[in-house]
């Protein structure tokens, strides 16, 4: 089966579906990709990444703060050893910052030691305590109140959106097809077990289904007849910071975590940036994304005690990401109620950092339901690169723009994005849709004036490569339409009349 991603059509049949196109979902795909099977991918979304795994922070946790022996310990440390593996050959930017979980006094000290502990049960490596002098040395704008920190070598950063577009995109390339603004609806069953998925572009027969729908998986589950676990959204909310003060810090800067959340940090991104965030508030609204005065008053708070001189007016945007919350592990394995059903459900943090890890885990249990796996000798693991202009000295600048002159047209002027990588994005197999996938692919609108400069050429562009009317072209979500036709106006006034 060649591999495809758009809005269909959904095949007959295949061997496998896998639900939702988030991080996870994709990483299952990519690994399922291995084999000699037709896979199917489900996303309601014009694109992959428009979930949770749109808004986090974007952390490859080291591995210390999960319970040993629980699914989060366990594919925690195998998901951040497998990004150090894959990152570069699928193009997913990953940084080796380490990261810091910062003590104010004996009593947190005492807590950091536990982590330490747990860490090394958990098969993390590298981890020391550091004396305050230890962390001033290495962080000169930390709060000098404080008393010491965890270090872990191993903690990273990564790229959430181009690590989901990364999987998506190997995986379409070993031969998955990814049918976007597809909704399941339905699972259909014969003697508890799984038959086919129904879906709004009609239904696919399958006997192996992957539930990977994120904040929906509960609702996915009961499509099934299993209610075994229901998913409370959590929301974070963060302010993000320009560029021009990426050197604040480091490293990732915990704060010592409490029962609920590892609370506030102050992080570096890889593309440069920092911010601060998340705080944790328990809501009922699965689409509720709303970043609000008291949560972003809170997180300048919380933030402020690890690093006192945030650069408040450098904040270039804030947002907010919901954790799919369904108890303290993620939901891992067969359903109870439909043979073929297997749930990669509930996955809070730290699930980017797991996704390669859970990729592999539920190909095992998809193996122990049945699935037969023949391995593909034509597997390719990685995908091919991709020139990023502004990385780049200018002698090489001026060889991409000898070779091609679109890289000669800076489109996004904060960062430094041409228009041969806004093509090359939209044209590539897992091509942006959308305004905001160009984005997330190549940060056009990710800067300082967050797309008031370059939004429109972005959307001429967009309109230009894909052959449609600029009037088709959405900002992200399915109905998010940047412009109405006159035609459509009207007929809005008249029905309105
Ligand atoms: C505030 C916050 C901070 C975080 N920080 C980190 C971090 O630093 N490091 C870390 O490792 N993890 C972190 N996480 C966790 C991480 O972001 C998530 O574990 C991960 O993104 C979950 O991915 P997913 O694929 O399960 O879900 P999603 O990305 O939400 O994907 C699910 C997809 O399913 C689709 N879908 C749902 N229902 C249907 C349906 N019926 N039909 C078709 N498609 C459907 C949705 O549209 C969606 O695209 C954080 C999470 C939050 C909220």
């Amino acid at each position: 089966m060649a591999g495809s991603f758009g809005p269909g059509p959904l095949p007959d049949s295949a061997d496998v579906v896998v639900i939702g196109g988030g991080v996870v979902g994709c990483a299952i795909a990519r690994e399922l990709s291995r084999f000699d099977l037709s896979v199917v991918l489900i996303e309601r979304s014009p694109d992959v990444a428009t979930g949770t795994s749109k808004a986090n922070s974007g952390i490859l946790h080291a591995g210390f703060d999960a319970d040993p022996g629980t699914w989060k310990a366990r594919l925690n440390v195998r998901g951040s050893r497998l990004y150090a593996e894959l990152s570069e050959g699928l193009g997913i930017p990953r940084k080796a910052t380490g990261s810091l979980v910062v003590a104010k006094d004996a009593a947190q000290m005492e807590t950091v030691a536990e982590l330490r502990h747990r860490g090394i049960d958990n098969g993390v490596p590298g981890l020391e305590i550091w004396t305050r002098d230890q962390v001033i040395a290495h962080e000169p704008n930390i709060s000098p109140d404080m008393a010491g920190a965890l270090w872990a070598p191993t903690g990273a950063i990564v790229c959430p959106f181009l690590a989901t577009v990364g999987f998506a995109e190997n995986a379409i390339r070993n031969g998955v097809r990814i049918v976007t603004e597809c909704t399941v609806t339905g699972i259909d069953m014969a003697d508890r077990q799984i038959v086919g998925v129904r879906t709004t572009r009609g239904r696919i027969a399958t006997r192996f289904v992957v539930n990977a729908a994120g904040l929906h998986s509960g609702e996915v589950a009961r499509l099934a007849g299993d209610d075994s676990f229901t998913i409370k959204p959590r929301r974070g909310e963060y302010i993000l910071f320009d560029r021009s003060v990426g050197q604040l810090v480091n490293t990732v800067l915990f704060p010592t975590p409490d029962k609920v959340s590892k609370g506030i940090l102050v992080a570096p991104t890889v593309h440069g940036n920092v911010f601060i965030g998340p705080d944790a508030t328990e809501i009922d609204d699965p689409e509720d994304r709303e970043t609000t005065a008291a949560g972003l008053g809170g997180i300048i708070a919380g933030a402020r005690r690890i690093v006192p001189g945030l650069p408040l007016g450098t904040a270039i945007t804030e947002f907010a990401g919901l954790r799919a919350a369904a108890g303290k592990d993620f939901i891992i394995g067969p359903s109870p109620a439909a043979r073929g059903l297997v749930h990669a459900a509930g996955i809070q943090s730290p699930g980017l950092t797991s996704a390669p890890a859970i990729g592999e885990v539920i190909v095992e249990m998809l193996q122990d339901v049945g699935l037969r796996l023949k391995p593909k000798a034509s597997f390719v693991p990685v995908n091919p690169e991709k020139p990023r202009f502004h990385d780049l000295d200018r002698e090489s600048q001026a060889l991409l723009i000898a070779s091609d002159p679109l890289f000669g047209r800076v489109i996004c002027r904060c960062e430094t994005i041409t228009e041969a990588e806004i093509v090359a994005a939209i044209q590539s197999p897992c091509g942006a849709r959308t305004v905001d996938g160009v984005k997330r692919r190549v940060r056009a609108g990710a800067g300082r004036c967050q797309g008031g400069f370059c939004g429109p050429r972005v959307t001429a562009i967009l309109a230009r490569e894909l052959g449609i009317p600029i009037t088709a072209i959405r900002k992200d979500s399915i109905d998010s339409w940047l412009f109405l036709s006159r035609a459509t106006l009207e007929a809005g006034e008249a029905s309105h009349a």
